[in-house]
């Protein structure tokens, strides 16, 4: 399998509810993920965060982020560079919980 580029791929069709809240969120981020596991191993894999108002405002690249929602509205061709930008930066700060594991919660 050849390496993962740094990709970043925005879905604001329908994102999933929150998994925090329940509320609903702007948009879905897939991202490669690498971590080290319990024996030092480098691993790799694919991340998925969904900005979610409720939960985030008042993070500084969270917040950025908000705030191109509210003025432009949509993600279009004229704002797509700054808005991945802003994305990669979002995604960066997203804590590490879960390891890249899923948890149902219904
Ligand atoms: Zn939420």
């Amino acid at each position: 399998m050849t390496e993962q580029t740094e990709e970043i791929r925005l879905r604001l069709d329908a994102p999933p509810a929150c998994r925090d809240c329940d509320g609903a969120t702007l948009l879905l981020a897939r991202f490669p993920h690498a971590w080290k596991n319990a024996r030092g191993e480098d691993v790799t894999g694919v991340r998925e965060a969904a900005l979610c108002p409720a939960r985030q405002r008042g993070e500084p690249a969270a917040d950025e982020l908000l705030a191109l929602f509210l003025v432009d509205g949509q993600l279009d061709q004229a704002n797509v560079t700054v808005f991945t930008a802003l994305a990669a930066a979002w995604v960066q700060n997203i804590p590490v919980a879960d390891g890249g594991s899923r948890r149902a919660r219904r």
